[in-house]
């Protein structure tokens, strides 16, 4: 049994999840903007579920916004999280709980979660994309995540896709994530003379179907495309999932996505995935993962 937490700039969110992927309740609470503050909120919520779990916890799993050394459970200089620079989480937990925890970068733990028990479940090999407030990536072969030198795995929406965009996060012009993320979103919707104030209002508009709206759907799929066709290039996977909020939009999209692959690869048909499928519960990929992430830990140490 195990405690599987997410951690983001704003929220901390946490359920007890079993080897066979039976699950609590999502238990959520709002992360304070200091270390300290984290800390008490980490323990809070771990303590929570401990309580509300029907076995004992033995583990914890945690997938959280980086960048972090998943070897060592310790954080580097996250982005949207700065005061938990060089924060050794790992270590505060085992000290505070005796539970020894296992970290791992968000964008990894929801591409394992969701070829373990979700959109890609039954597959070995799969890609998966979170699209919200950033652009992450994880590829998983073989049931495992494949990982890259900078201690997490591919950092895929750090792809250059084109002038035009604002400087990423990461320093460089031109990312995918700044083509693709929620902020990228909004902007076409404003562009298309499309006013929304929330992602929320967007699916309402194109559940109304109105035309402008699908333009919007159009552009973004467009991308969208571009993007997965690069990456298919690179990779050549069968099975792409979306998660991430902005998974919700992949229904009015997917023509577009499907359209602009088919185009680019007409010369080489057997490019295309077999699916592109949304996650059925975006909200449970990153806690999902955390748990399979404990699993394969430990079946790794008893071998
Ligand atoms: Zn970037």
């Amino acid at each position: 049994m195990y405690a599987c937490l997410d951690m983001g700039g704003t929220n901390l969110r946490g359920t007890w999840i079993d080897t066979s992927g039976n699950r609590g309740e999502i238990l959520s609470r709002s992360r304070p903007r200091s270390l300290e503050g984290t800390k008490n909120a980490l323990l809070e919520l771990i303590a929570d579920i401990r309580e509300s779990a029907p076995e004992e916890v033995h583990r914890v799993g945690l997938g959280s916004a980086g960048p972090l050394d998943y070897r060592s459970g310790c954080y580097l200089r996250p982005t949207n999280m700065p005061e938990l620079e060089y924060f050794p989480v790992a270590e505060f937990v085992q000290e505070q709980t005796g539970l020894p925890l296992l970290l791992e970068n968000d964008a990894q733990a929801a591409a394992l979660g969701e070829v373990w028990s979700g959109s890609l479940a039954g597959s070995q090999d799969g890609l998966v994309l979170t699209l919200g407030t950033g652009v992450g990536s994880g590829v998983i072969f073989g049931g495992r995540i494949w990982r890259a030198a900078h201690f997490t795995g591919p950092e895929l929406g750090h792809i250059h896709l084109g002038f035009g965009r604002p400087e990423c996060g990461c320093g460089q012009v031109g990312c995918a994530e700044t083509w693709l993320n929620k902020q990228a979103l909004l902007d076409l919707f404003r562009d298309y003379g499309c006013r929304v104030a929330s992602l929320r209002q967007g699916i309402d508009r194109l559940r109304e179907e109105e035309p402008q709206a699908r333009g919007v759907m159009g552009e973004y799929g467009q991308r969208l495309g571009l993007f997965i066709s690069i990456l298919q290039v690179v990779f050549g996977l069968q099975h792409i999932g979306i998660s991430g909020g902005l998974s919700h939009f992949l229904p009015y999209c997917r023509e577009a996505v499907w359209q602009t692959l088919r185009e680019r690869f007409h010369k080489r048909q057997w490019w295309l995935p077999e699916r592109i499928q949304a996650s059925p519960d975006p909200e449970m990929s990153g806690l999902l993962g955390a748990a399979r992430a404990c699993i394969l830990h430990e079946r790794d140490n008893w071998a």
